[in-house]
């Protein structure tokens, strides 16, 4: 299974309702209101080095990539 987003998964249950039935009743991923699985990249969709700042919702990859795009200038 795919970290990035477990609803791809029901691509292939789609001729198999009763199999799917019962992955949504007791494989699926639950929702998760804290932790580092919460809340993942805007853009690419990886979990880890999230940055919440000022309301961009990136990881450090996809932040590094676009940082002056968006308007952020590096000082050093
Ligand atoms: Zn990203």
């Amino acid at each position: 299974m795919t970290a990035s987003d477990w609803r791809k998964m029901l691509k292939q249950f789609k001729n198999k309702p009763k199999i799917k039935e019962k992955f949504l009743k007791h494989c699926k991923p639950k929702e998760r209101k804290f932790g580092i699985a919460a809340r993942k990249c805007e853009r690419c969709g990886r979990f880890g080095a999230h940055i919440k700042s000022y309301g961009l919702n990136l990881c450090r990859h996809c932040f590094r990539e676009i940082a002056v795009e968006i308007g952020f200038k590096k000082y050093s």
